[in-house]
């Protein structure tokens, strides 16, 4: 290395975290700037008295081709406690439990035998046959699994999923996306002994050790230049870096970084389109998906909450993928959902929403009662998941802005691939490098 810079990140997730790791080991002196208490970011976990293990706020798992965490996993020695269990994910149809993997299992699906046939050919051709994703992004995933996989497989198996997912947005989105999910997704999920927020720590611990500096809950207030430098405004006092890597959310990075708006970089970052992510959390006594089911998909008929058959997307019983015993024997469900930002959800009390949600477990299991429920959490993310419409990968902003010195790394920089930890990751390093370089 020629010359050892000052680096500041902002933000201590999966990004910065993984950027920070590249960046001391090389003998940068680097500091990461963390808003909240504690690092993690979207992946982070909290723990119940009497848990051993934390657990993810939002429902998080690797896939065995998570090629960038893995390997992160190894540089800092805890590589042997990731886990990857088997475990069962199924889609609720016409009022019943199928599984929803793609083999065998799918001759149980409620569809006609020519549809069976369409959505067996499809699925081969996405998942093992093309990598062009370049063409299918120049179609929306609504129009591309009508003609291919049919209308009957579509309304029954699809279209929920993607108003479920992207709301009233869901004919938006292009095809590249839902080929990456397929392509790419293997049925052994994922996690960490502890837990996600353990692993998260393990990476704090390490860039520690490696010299850099992590503050907590120090939110950064301005991105701007000084003296030709990056400058960055903390507890209203101005600092200067010879680099500044961001990993905020464009609407973040734009509010901290005045000098953008009217850039055409800034205009670019203005429109990407995203949606938020809410999660009830139940600590219950008793299992609701007694058929195993770890993930179930329930279907989203419309975007409109009030007129869909459920309320919310994701029926997880994370207890039946983590051993209960990590916490306290208790059953964990999640009950997860896609809202824009602007959503009802986001306004109503923890309680209202975890009753307008009720009904929707004892509808999946008549048995369920609510005096099952021992505690509750809700956690709210504005910015969840990006939103790749039509020709996606011509409206991406480069990481480096036209700001000198300023560096921007985030979800929505992700693609093909669907936003996720491991691609944090590798947009984190990949940010660092381009930062560093020459
Ligand atoms: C519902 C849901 C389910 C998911 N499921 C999975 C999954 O199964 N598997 C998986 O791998 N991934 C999953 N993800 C995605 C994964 O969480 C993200 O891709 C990843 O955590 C993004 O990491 P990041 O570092 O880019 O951003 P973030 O995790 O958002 O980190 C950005 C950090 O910047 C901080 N920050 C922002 N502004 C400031 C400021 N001004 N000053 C200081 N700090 C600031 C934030 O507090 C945050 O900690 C899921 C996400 C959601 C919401």
């Amino acid at each position: 290395m020629a010359k050892s810079l000052k680096i500041g990140i902002i933000g201590a997730g999966a990004a910065g975290m993984a950027a920070a790791w590249d960046l001391a080991r090389a003998g940068h002196k680097v500091e990461l700037f963390e808003a909240e208490p504690t690092v993690g970011g979207l992946a982070a976990g909290f723990k119940d008295e009497g848990w051993d293990w934390t657990l993810e706020k939002f429902y998080h798992h690797w896939f065995e081709s998570d090629h960038d965490i893995l390997k992160l996993s190894e540089e800092i020695g805890v590589r042997d406690k990731v886990i990857f269990p088997r475990p069962k994910t199924s889609y609720w149809i016409d009022d019943k439990i199928y599984r929803s993997e793609m083999n065998a299992s799918m001759f149980g699906l409620p569809l006609s035998w020519p549809s069976l046939f369409r959505l067996g050919l499809a699925g081969v051709y996405l998942k093992f046959i093309t990598r062009d994703w370049q063409a299918l992004e120049q179609v929306t995933a609504d129009a591309w699994m009508r003609r291919y996989m049919g209308q009957q497989t579509y309304d029954k198996l699809w279209k929920p999923l993607l108003i479920g997912k992207f709301s009233d947005l869901y004919t938006q989105v292009n095809m590249a996306w839902m080929w990456a999910r397929i392509h790419s997704r293997s049925l052994h999920l994922g996690s960490f002994e502890g837990g996600f927020q353990a692993f998260l720590n393990a990476l704090a611990e390490a860039i520690q050790k490696k010299g850099a500096v992590i503050h907590l809950s120090t939110p950064v207030q301005n991105v701007g230049s000084q003296d030709g430098k990056a400058a960055l405004t903390i507890n209203g006092q101005v600092q200067t870096f010879d680099r500044v890597i961001s990993t905020s959310s464009p609407n973040l990075m734009l509010r901290l970084t005045p000098d953008l708006r009217e850039t055409d970089y800034g205009k670019q970052m203005a429109s990407l389109k995203s949606i938020g992510a809410i999660c009830a959390v139940l600590a219950l006594k008793q299992s609701v998906l007694t058929d195993g089911t770890y993930w179930l998909n329930l279907p989203a008929t419309s975007a409109d909450k009030a007129s869909s058959q459920f309320p919310f997307l994701a029926l997880v019983e994370h207890t039946n993928y983590q051993d209960k015993s990590h916490y306290g024997g208790d059953v964990l469900v999640y009950c997860g959902d896609y809202v824009s930002a602007d959503h009802e959800y986001f306004k109503l009390s923890d309680d209202e929403l975890i009753q307008r949600f009720l009904p929707a477990l004892a509808k999946v299991n008549p048995n369920f009662k609510p005096d099952w429920i021992r505690k509750t959490w809700v956690w709210r993310a504005p910015y969840a998941q990006p939103v790749p419409g039509v020709g996606h990968s011509q409206n991406i902003p480069p990481l480096n802005t036209p700001l000198p010195g300023v560096y921007w790394a985030s979800m929505s920089q992700v693609y093909p691939w669907d936003r996720g930890t491991n691609y944090a990751v590798e947009i984190g390093r990949r940010a660092a490098w381009e930062a560093t370089r020459g």
